[in-house]
Protein backbone atom coordinates (compact mmCIF):
# COMPACT_ATOMS: atom_id res chain seq x y z
CA UNK A 1 0.00 0.00 0.00
CA UNK A 2 1.41 3.72 -0.56
CA UNK A 3 2.83 5.66 1.55
CA UNK A 4 2.73 9.31 0.10
CA UNK A 5 3.67 11.37 2.91
CA UNK A 6 7.30 12.09 4.33
CA UNK A 7 8.66 10.73 7.63
CA UNK A 8 7.67 12.38 11.30
CA UNK A 9 11.24 13.97 11.04
CA UNK A 10 10.88 15.34 7.88
CA UNK A 11 7.13 16.95 8.13
CA UNK A 12 8.78 18.10 11.60
CA UNK A 13 11.39 20.24 9.87
CA UNK A 14 9.53 21.13 6.77
CA UNK A 15 6.61 22.81 9.61
CA UNK A 16 9.28 24.49 11.71
CA UNK A 17 10.82 26.11 8.38
CA UNK A 18 7.22 27.34 7.05
CA UNK A 19 8.01 25.03 3.94
CA UNK A 20 4.68 23.28 4.51
CA UNK A 21 1.96 24.50 7.24
CA UNK A 22 0.32 21.79 9.49
CA UNK A 23 -2.94 22.80 8.56
CA UNK A 24 -1.77 20.81 4.81
CA UNK A 25 -0.16 17.83 6.66
CA UNK A 26 -3.53 17.19 8.47
CA UNK A 27 -5.16 17.25 5.51
CA UNK A 28 -3.36 15.71 3.62
CA UNK A 29 -3.32 12.77 6.68
CA UNK A 30 -7.14 13.02 6.96
CA UNK A 31 -7.92 12.55 3.17
CA UNK A 32 -5.43 9.29 3.23
CA UNK A 33 -7.74 8.15 5.97
CA UNK A 34 -10.79 9.07 3.86
CA UNK A 35 -9.83 7.15 1.03
CA UNK A 36 -8.61 3.51 2.76
CA UNK A 37 -10.30 3.72 6.83
CA UNK A 38 -13.50 2.13 5.40
CA UNK A 39 -11.99 -0.80 4.17
CA UNK A 40 -8.74 -0.98 7.12
CA UNK A 41 -10.77 -0.15 10.00
CA UNK A 42 -7.84 1.50 11.98
CA UNK A 43 -9.60 3.58 14.21
CA UNK A 44 -12.13 3.99 16.55
CA UNK A 45 -12.21 7.53 16.48
CA UNK A 46 -10.69 10.51 14.13
CA UNK A 47 -10.88 13.50 15.50
CA UNK A 48 -11.15 15.41 12.75
CA UNK A 49 -12.02 18.83 13.80
CA UNK A 50 -9.93 18.93 16.84
CA UNK A 51 -6.40 17.95 14.77
CA UNK A 52 -7.51 20.98 12.40
CA UNK A 53 -7.41 23.70 15.17
CA UNK A 54 -4.93 22.09 16.45
CA UNK A 55 -2.63 22.39 13.55
CA UNK A 56 -3.66 25.79 13.15
CA UNK A 57 -2.72 26.84 16.36
CA UNK A 58 0.63 25.42 15.52
CA UNK A 59 0.40 27.51 12.22
CA UNK A 60 0.20 30.40 14.19
CA UNK A 61 2.57 29.38 16.74
CA UNK A 62 5.12 29.58 13.38
CA UNK A 63 3.64 32.86 11.90
CA UNK A 64 4.50 34.54 15.42
CA UNK A 65 8.15 32.96 14.94
CA UNK A 66 7.60 30.52 17.60
CA UNK A 67 9.06 27.06 17.61
CA UNK A 68 6.27 24.60 18.44
CA UNK A 69 8.12 21.57 19.32
CA UNK A 70 10.92 18.42 17.76
CA UNK A 71 7.11 17.51 16.72
CA UNK A 72 6.08 20.63 14.55
CA UNK A 73 2.91 19.75 13.10
CA UNK A 74 3.09 15.57 13.16
CA UNK A 75 0.11 13.94 13.52
CA UNK A 76 -0.27 11.37 15.77
CA UNK A 77 -2.54 8.37 16.46
CA UNK A 78 -3.13 6.95 20.29
CA UNK A 79 -4.12 3.97 21.05
CA UNK A 80 -7.18 4.19 22.38
CA UNK A 81 -6.95 3.03 26.06
CA UNK A 82 -4.54 6.31 26.41
CA UNK A 83 -6.21 8.87 28.34
CA UNK A 84 -7.78 12.28 26.33
CA UNK A 85 -9.46 14.76 27.99
CA UNK A 86 -12.97 15.34 26.88
CA UNK A 87 -12.73 12.61 24.05
CA UNK A 88 -13.89 9.02 24.57
CA UNK A 89 -11.67 6.32 25.70
CA UNK A 90 -13.14 2.81 25.54
CA UNK A 91 -10.51 0.27 25.29
CA UNK A 92 -12.27 -1.13 22.37
CA UNK A 93 -14.82 -2.38 24.99
CA UNK A 94 -18.52 -1.88 25.90
CA UNK A 95 -18.35 -0.98 29.53
CA UNK A 96 -16.49 2.14 28.81
CA UNK A 97 -19.54 3.41 26.44
CA UNK A 98 -19.87 7.05 26.64
CA UNK A 99 -16.91 7.38 29.11
CA UNK A 100 -15.15 10.33 28.37
CA UNK A 101 -11.94 10.74 31.18
CA UNK A 102 -11.31 14.09 32.82
CA UNK A 103 -7.28 14.23 31.96
CA UNK A 104 -5.31 13.80 29.46
CA UNK A 105 -2.26 10.92 29.94
CA UNK A 106 1.42 11.93 30.67
CA UNK A 107 2.11 11.02 27.21
CA UNK A 108 -0.53 12.84 25.60
CA UNK A 109 0.51 16.10 27.46
CA UNK A 110 4.44 15.41 26.30
CA UNK A 111 3.59 14.87 22.45
CA UNK A 112 1.28 18.14 22.48
CA UNK A 113 4.05 20.01 24.44
CA UNK A 114 6.45 18.93 21.40
CA UNK A 115 3.90 20.14 18.89
CA UNK A 116 2.26 16.95 17.69
CA UNK A 117 -1.20 16.70 16.35
CA UNK A 118 -3.41 14.29 17.49
CA UNK A 119 -5.44 12.66 14.70
CA UNK A 120 -7.26 9.71 16.80
CA UNK A 121 -8.05 6.72 18.72
CA UNK A 122 -7.22 3.74 17.38
CA UNK A 123 -8.93 0.10 17.35
CA UNK A 124 -7.47 -2.58 19.54
CA UNK A 125 -8.06 -6.02 21.04
CA UNK A 126 -10.51 -5.03 24.43
CA UNK A 127 -8.78 -4.13 27.09
CA UNK A 128 -5.81 -4.89 24.93
CA UNK A 129 -6.17 -8.50 25.47
CA UNK A 130 -5.22 -10.23 22.32
CA UNK A 131 -2.59 -10.88 19.49
CA UNK A 132 -5.11 -10.10 16.42
CA UNK A 133 -7.02 -6.95 17.19
CA UNK A 134 -10.19 -9.36 16.66
CA UNK A 135 -11.27 -9.33 19.92
CA UNK A 136 -11.97 -5.48 19.88
CA UNK A 137 -15.78 -5.13 20.68
CA UNK A 138 -16.59 -2.95 17.30
CA UNK A 139 -14.85 -4.52 14.42
CA UNK A 140 -11.58 -6.05 13.64
CA UNK A 141 -8.98 -4.14 11.97
CA UNK A 142 -7.32 -5.34 8.29
CA UNK A 143 -3.59 -5.74 7.63
CA UNK A 144 -2.88 -2.69 5.09
CA UNK A 145 -0.65 -5.36 3.48
CA UNK A 146 -3.50 -7.63 2.35
CA UNK A 147 -6.92 -7.52 3.78
CA UNK A 148 -7.46 -10.85 4.40
CA UNK A 149 -4.88 -11.09 7.44
CA UNK A 150 -5.03 -9.82 10.84
CA UNK A 151 -2.36 -6.47 11.71
CA UNK A 152 -1.48 -8.38 14.69
CA UNK A 153 -2.53 -6.94 18.32
CA UNK A 154 -3.39 -5.59 20.70
CA UNK A 155 -2.36 -2.03 19.62
CA UNK A 156 -3.53 -3.64 15.85
CA UNK A 157 -4.90 -0.23 15.01
CA UNK A 158 -1.61 1.78 15.63
CA UNK A 159 0.02 -0.36 13.76
CA UNK A 160 -2.34 -0.22 10.60
CA UNK A 161 -2.66 3.18 10.72
CA UNK A 162 1.01 3.96 10.06
CA UNK A 163 1.56 1.09 7.67
CA UNK A 164 -1.60 2.80 5.86
CA UNK A 165 -0.47 6.09 5.73
CA UNK A 166 -2.72 7.39 7.97
CA UNK A 167 -0.53 9.00 10.21
CA UNK A 168 3.79 8.95 10.49
CA UNK A 169 3.11 8.31 14.42
CA UNK A 170 1.21 6.20 16.49
CA UNK A 171 1.37 5.16 20.43
CA UNK A 172 0.46 1.92 21.51
CA UNK A 173 1.07 -0.22 25.03
CA UNK A 174 3.21 -3.21 25.09
CA UNK A 175 2.46 -5.85 28.06
CA UNK A 176 3.11 -8.89 26.17
CA UNK A 177 4.31 -7.50 22.74
CA UNK A 178 0.87 -5.58 21.57
CA UNK A 179 3.78 -2.76 20.32
CA UNK A 180 6.19 -5.51 18.68
CA UNK A 181 3.74 -7.78 17.24
CA UNK A 182 1.70 -5.83 15.37
CA UNK A 183 4.57 -3.45 14.45
CA UNK A 184 6.32 -7.10 12.10
CA UNK A 185 3.41 -8.26 11.05
CA UNK A 186 2.79 -4.39 9.24
CA UNK A 187 6.05 -4.02 8.78
CA UNK A 188 6.76 -0.50 10.66
CA UNK A 189 8.78 -0.02 13.47
CA UNK A 190 7.73 -0.85 16.92
CA UNK A 191 9.22 0.06 20.37
CA UNK A 192 8.57 -1.41 23.98
CA UNK A 193 10.58 0.78 26.29
CA UNK A 194 12.28 -0.10 29.56
CA UNK A 195 9.71 -0.22 32.18
CA UNK A 196 9.54 2.57 33.90
CA UNK A 197 11.02 5.01 31.55
CA UNK A 198 7.86 6.27 29.80
CA UNK A 199 5.21 7.35 32.26
CA UNK A 200 1.83 4.87 32.39
CA UNK A 201 -0.21 7.70 33.83
CA UNK A 202 -3.28 8.00 31.89
CA UNK A 203 -2.93 4.48 30.74
CA UNK A 204 -5.75 2.10 30.97
CA UNK A 205 -4.09 -0.46 33.18
CA UNK A 206 -4.50 -4.32 32.21
CA UNK A 207 -1.50 -5.64 33.89
CA UNK A 208 0.31 -3.19 35.92
CA UNK A 209 3.51 -4.72 36.04
CA UNK A 210 4.44 -5.03 32.47
CA UNK A 211 2.49 -2.63 30.92
CA UNK A 212 4.65 0.08 28.58
CA UNK A 213 3.84 2.69 26.19
CA UNK A 214 5.89 3.17 23.02
CA UNK A 215 6.08 4.61 19.62
CA UNK A 216 4.92 2.87 15.90
CA UNK A 217 6.64 5.10 12.92
CA UNK A 218 7.85 3.91 9.59
CA UNK A 219 11.57 4.69 10.38
CA UNK A 220 13.95 4.52 12.86
CA UNK A 221 15.07 7.65 13.23
CA UNK A 222 11.26 8.37 13.90
CA UNK A 223 11.11 6.24 16.34
CA UNK A 224 13.94 7.66 18.12
CA UNK A 225 12.40 10.97 17.63
CA UNK A 226 9.35 10.43 19.37
CA UNK A 227 11.00 8.35 22.32
CA UNK A 228 12.95 10.95 23.23
CA UNK A 229 9.56 12.97 23.27
CA UNK A 230 7.80 10.45 25.81
CA UNK A 231 10.30 9.09 28.01
CA UNK A 232 10.39 11.11 30.66
CA UNK A 233 10.57 11.24 34.43
CA UNK A 234 7.00 11.61 36.25
CA UNK A 235 5.85 11.96 39.53
CA UNK A 236 2.29 10.42 38.93
CA UNK A 237 3.59 7.15 37.93
CA UNK A 238 5.16 5.58 40.84
CA UNK A 239 7.28 3.27 38.66
CA UNK A 240 8.54 6.05 36.46
CA UNK A 241 12.12 6.23 36.75
CA UNK A 242 13.39 9.20 38.13
CA UNK A 243 16.87 9.79 36.23
CA UNK A 244 16.15 11.71 32.78
CA UNK A 245 16.51 9.77 29.86
CA UNK A 246 19.79 9.43 27.29
CA UNK A 247 18.70 10.30 24.04
CA UNK A 248 18.11 7.87 21.13
CA UNK A 249 18.11 9.82 18.67
CA UNK A 250 21.47 11.64 18.98
CA UNK A 251 23.54 8.14 18.85
CA UNK A 252 21.61 6.53 16.01
CA UNK A 253 24.65 6.53 13.50
CA UNK A 254 27.22 5.44 15.89
CA UNK A 255 26.49 1.96 14.12
CA UNK A 256 27.41 -1.44 15.69
CA UNK A 257 31.46 -2.10 15.94
CA UNK A 258 32.86 -3.97 18.09
CA UNK A 259 29.16 -4.67 20.13
CA UNK A 260 28.41 -7.99 21.59
CA UNK A 261 25.59 -9.38 19.62
CA UNK A 262 23.49 -12.77 21.17
CA UNK A 263 20.90 -15.00 19.11
CA UNK A 264 18.66 -15.93 22.25
CA UNK A 265 18.75 -19.97 21.17
CA UNK A 266 15.62 -20.95 23.25
CA UNK A 267 13.76 -18.48 21.32
CA UNK A 268 14.84 -19.34 17.52
CA UNK A 269 13.69 -22.75 17.34
CA UNK A 270 10.52 -25.31 17.51
CA UNK A 271 7.59 -22.97 16.23
CA UNK A 272 9.13 -20.37 14.15
CA UNK A 273 8.40 -20.61 10.56
CA UNK A 274 11.59 -20.97 8.24
CA UNK A 275 10.89 -17.90 6.38
CA UNK A 276 11.12 -15.75 9.67
CA UNK A 277 14.18 -17.62 10.72
CA UNK A 278 15.84 -17.18 7.64
CA UNK A 279 14.95 -13.11 7.75
CA UNK A 280 16.55 -13.34 11.07
CA UNK A 281 19.82 -14.65 9.94
CA UNK A 282 19.74 -12.06 7.28
CA UNK A 283 19.48 -9.23 10.06
CA UNK A 284 22.59 -11.22 11.84
CA UNK A 285 25.04 -10.81 8.64
CA UNK A 286 23.93 -7.63 8.64
CA UNK A 287 24.78 -6.84 11.71
CA UNK A 288 28.27 -8.91 11.47
CA UNK A 289 29.17 -7.13 8.37
CA UNK A 290 28.56 -3.69 9.76
CA UNK A 291 31.48 -4.77 12.68
CA UNK A 292 29.19 -6.27 15.59
CA UNK A 293 30.35 -9.26 17.21
CA UNK A 294 28.12 -12.68 16.80
CA UNK A 295 27.21 -15.54 19.24
CA UNK A 296 24.69 -17.75 20.68
CA UNK A 297 22.82 -16.68 23.63
CA UNK A 298 20.98 -18.84 26.09
CA UNK A 299 18.19 -17.63 28.22
CA UNK A 300 16.87 -21.19 29.50
CA UNK A 301 13.92 -19.80 31.68
CA UNK A 302 12.91 -17.86 28.55
CA UNK A 303 10.46 -20.88 26.99
CA UNK A 304 8.49 -20.86 30.37
CA UNK A 305 7.81 -16.71 29.83
CA UNK A 306 4.53 -17.96 27.91
CA UNK A 307 2.95 -20.28 31.17
CA UNK A 308 4.18 -17.33 33.50
CA UNK A 309 2.95 -14.65 31.69
CA UNK A 310 -0.77 -15.83 30.91
CA UNK A 311 -0.83 -16.39 35.19
CA UNK A 312 0.94 -12.83 35.64
CA UNK A 313 -1.08 -10.89 33.26
CA UNK A 314 -4.35 -12.49 33.74
CA UNK A 315 -3.96 -11.92 37.86
CA UNK A 316 -3.11 -8.79 37.57
CA UNK A 317 -5.51 -7.62 35.35
CA UNK A 318 -8.31 -9.45 37.34
CA UNK A 319 -7.56 -7.02 40.15
CA UNK A 320 -7.59 -3.39 37.53
CA UNK A 321 -10.69 -4.40 35.68
CA UNK A 322 -12.79 -5.00 38.69
CA UNK A 323 -13.19 -0.87 39.20
CA UNK A 324 -15.38 -1.53 35.90
CA UNK A 325 -18.79 -1.68 38.45
CA UNK A 326 -21.21 0.14 36.38
CA UNK A 327 -21.08 2.94 39.03
CA UNK A 328 -17.34 4.83 38.22
CA UNK A 329 -17.27 4.26 34.15
CA UNK A 330 -19.07 4.04 31.23
CA UNK A 331 -22.08 1.26 30.69
CA UNK A 332 -24.63 0.88 33.37
CA UNK A 333 -27.11 -2.52 33.21
CA UNK A 334 -30.13 -1.16 35.60
CA UNK A 335 -31.09 -4.34 38.07
CA UNK A 336 -32.83 -4.44 41.08
CA UNK A 337 -29.59 -4.55 43.53
CA UNK A 338 -26.39 -3.19 43.71
CA UNK A 339 -24.87 -6.39 43.21
CA UNK A 340 -27.62 -7.38 40.18
CA UNK A 341 -26.44 -4.10 38.54
CA UNK A 342 -22.99 -4.78 38.87
CA UNK A 343 -23.37 -8.14 37.37
CA UNK A 344 -25.07 -7.60 34.85
CA UNK A 345 -23.11 -4.35 33.43
CA UNK A 346 -20.04 -7.13 33.40
CA UNK A 347 -21.80 -9.31 31.90
CA UNK A 348 -22.84 -7.19 29.24
CA UNK A 349 -20.22 -4.67 29.22
CA UNK A 350 -16.77 -7.35 28.71
CA UNK A 351 -16.16 -9.35 25.83
CA UNK A 352 -15.56 -13.36 26.05
CA UNK A 353 -11.48 -12.86 26.04
CA UNK A 354 -12.32 -10.05 29.00
CA UNK A 355 -13.90 -12.57 30.81
CA UNK A 356 -11.72 -15.90 30.59
CA UNK A 357 -8.73 -13.44 31.84
CA UNK A 358 -10.52 -12.82 34.68
CA UNK A 359 -11.80 -16.08 35.56
CA UNK A 360 -8.11 -17.60 35.19
CA UNK A 361 -6.85 -14.38 37.06
CA UNK A 362 -9.10 -15.02 39.68
CA UNK A 363 -8.56 -18.52 39.89
CA UNK A 364 -4.48 -17.66 39.62
CA UNK A 365 -5.03 -15.73 42.65
CA UNK A 366 -7.50 -17.71 44.85
CA UNK A 367 -6.95 -19.17 48.34
CA UNK A 368 -5.51 -22.96 47.62
CA UNK A 369 -4.45 -22.25 44.30
CA UNK A 370 -1.95 -18.78 44.88
CA UNK A 371 0.87 -20.63 45.61
CA UNK A 372 0.67 -23.17 43.12
CA UNK A 373 -0.23 -20.51 40.24
CA UNK A 374 0.54 -16.85 40.89
CA UNK A 375 3.25 -18.45 43.80
CA UNK A 376 5.22 -20.25 40.85
CA UNK A 377 5.06 -18.13 38.24
CA UNK A 378 6.63 -14.95 39.92
CA UNK A 379 9.54 -17.70 41.46
CA UNK A 380 9.85 -18.37 37.04
CA UNK A 381 9.82 -14.34 36.67
CA UNK A 382 12.62 -14.23 38.83
CA UNK A 383 14.60 -17.15 36.61
CA UNK A 384 13.70 -15.67 33.67
CA UNK A 385 15.44 -12.00 34.71
CA UNK A 386 18.54 -14.09 36.30
CA UNK A 387 19.06 -15.67 33.12
CA UNK A 388 18.84 -12.48 31.12
CA UNK A 389 21.50 -10.85 33.63
CA UNK A 390 23.53 -13.44 32.86
CA UNK A 391 23.49 -13.38 29.30
CA UNK A 392 24.08 -9.55 29.67
CA UNK A 393 27.74 -10.30 30.76
CA UNK A 394 27.98 -11.96 27.82
CA UNK A 395 26.03 -10.06 25.32
CA UNK A 396 25.24 -5.86 24.76
CA UNK A 397 22.29 -7.22 22.68
CA UNK A 398 19.95 -9.98 22.41
CA UNK A 399 18.16 -11.12 19.19
CA UNK A 400 15.03 -13.37 18.07
CA UNK A 401 12.24 -13.04 15.45
CA UNK A 402 9.64 -10.79 17.02
CA UNK A 403 6.42 -13.38 15.42
CA UNK A 404 7.07 -16.95 14.64
CA UNK A 405 4.98 -16.38 11.61
CA UNK A 406 3.83 -13.19 9.81
CA UNK A 407 0.29 -11.91 9.38
CA UNK A 408 -2.22 -14.89 9.68
CA UNK A 409 -5.58 -14.75 8.52
CA UNK A 410 -8.82 -12.78 10.11
CA UNK A 411 -10.52 -16.12 11.86
CA UNK A 412 -7.47 -18.15 11.98
CA UNK A 413 -7.12 -18.58 15.66
CA UNK A 414 -10.08 -16.59 17.36
CA UNK A 415 -11.41 -20.58 17.94
CA UNK A 416 -8.03 -21.86 19.86
CA UNK A 417 -7.18 -19.26 22.06
CA UNK A 418 -4.02 -21.03 22.93
CA UNK A 419 -2.75 -21.02 19.20
CA UNK A 420 -3.69 -16.71 19.73
CA UNK A 421 -1.12 -16.77 22.76
CA UNK A 422 1.48 -18.66 20.90
CA UNK A 423 1.97 -15.53 18.92
CA UNK A 424 3.72 -13.62 21.63
CA UNK A 425 5.83 -16.56 22.29
CA UNK A 426 9.02 -14.35 21.80
CA UNK A 427 7.81 -11.48 23.11
CA UNK A 428 6.44 -11.72 26.74
CA UNK A 429 10.21 -12.44 28.70
CA UNK A 430 11.14 -9.07 28.20
CA UNK A 431 7.62 -7.31 29.43
CA UNK A 432 8.88 -10.17 32.67
CA UNK A 433 11.69 -9.07 32.91
CA UNK A 434 11.28 -4.90 32.32
CA UNK A 435 13.88 -4.57 29.80
CA UNK A 436 13.68 -3.11 26.51
CA UNK A 437 12.88 -4.38 22.76
CA UNK A 438 12.01 -3.40 19.63
CA UNK A 439 11.05 -4.82 16.28
CA UNK A 440 12.36 -3.58 13.03
CA UNK A 441 10.61 -4.85 9.67
CA UNK A 442 13.47 -6.98 7.77
CA UNK A 443 12.26 -8.21 4.49
CA UNK A 444 9.44 -10.58 3.69
CA UNK A 445 8.15 -13.96 4.15
CA UNK A 446 7.75 -16.49 1.39
CA UNK A 447 4.00 -15.04 1.38
CA UNK A 448 5.10 -11.86 1.10
CA UNK A 449 4.16 -10.31 3.69
CA UNK A 450 6.32 -8.41 6.33
CA UNK A 451 8.91 -9.86 8.95
CA UNK A 452 10.34 -8.32 12.19
CA UNK A 453 13.20 -8.69 13.59
CA UNK A 454 13.19 -7.74 17.30
CA UNK A 455 16.39 -6.24 19.14
CA UNK A 456 16.59 -6.51 22.89
CA UNK A 457 18.58 -4.67 25.17
CA UNK A 458 18.89 -4.76 29.26
CA UNK A 459 16.90 -2.26 31.13
CA UNK A 460 17.89 1.36 29.86
CA UNK A 461 19.83 0.21 27.07
CA UNK A 462 17.47 2.26 24.35
CA UNK A 463 20.46 3.82 22.78
CA UNK A 464 22.42 1.07 22.42
CA UNK A 465 19.29 -0.87 20.80
CA UNK A 466 18.49 1.55 18.49
CA UNK A 467 22.20 1.89 16.93
CA UNK A 468 21.50 -1.68 15.90
CA UNK A 469 17.97 -0.93 14.90
CA UNK A 470 19.85 1.58 11.96
CA UNK A 471 22.21 -0.54 10.88
CA UNK A 472 19.64 -3.16 10.27
CA UNK A 473 17.35 -0.58 8.54
CA UNK A 474 19.92 0.68 6.11
CA UNK A 475 21.21 -2.92 5.28
CA UNK A 476 18.51 -2.93 3.38
N1 LIG B 1 -1.13 -10.66 23.20
C1 LIG B 1 -0.81 -10.56 24.59
C2 LIG B 1 -2.06 -10.75 25.42
O1 LIG B 1 -3.05 -11.07 24.87
C3 LIG B 1 -0.14 -9.26 24.88
C4 LIG B 1 -1.08 -8.15 25.00
C5 LIG B 1 -0.42 -6.83 25.25
O2 LIG B 1 0.81 -6.69 25.16
N2 LIG B 1 -1.21 -5.88 25.64
O3 LIG B 1 -2.06 -10.61 26.60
Amino acid sequence: MIQPFGTATDIAAAVRSGQISASFVVDQHLGQIAQLEDEICAFNIVTVEQARSRANEIDAQIAAGEDPGPLAGVPVALKDNLCTRGIPTTCSSRILEGWKPPYDATVVELLHQAGAVIIGKTNMDEFAMGSSTENSAFRPTRNPHNLSRVPGGSSGGSAAAVAAGFTPIALGSDTGGSIRQPAALCGVVGVKPTYGRVSRYGLVAFASSLDQIGPFTKTVADAALVTDVIARPDGRDSTSISEPAQSTARVLHEGVAGLRVGVVAELCGEGIDSDVAARLQEAVAALEEAGAQIGQASVPAAIYGLSAYYLIAPAEASSNLARYDGVRYGLRVAANSSPAMNIATRSAGFGEEVKRRIMLGTYALSAGYYDAYYGKAQKVRTLIIQDFAQAWEEFDLLLSPTSPTTAFLLGERTADPMAMYMSDVCTVPVNLTGQTAMSVPYGCGDDGLPVGVQIMAPALGEPVMFRAAAVLEASL
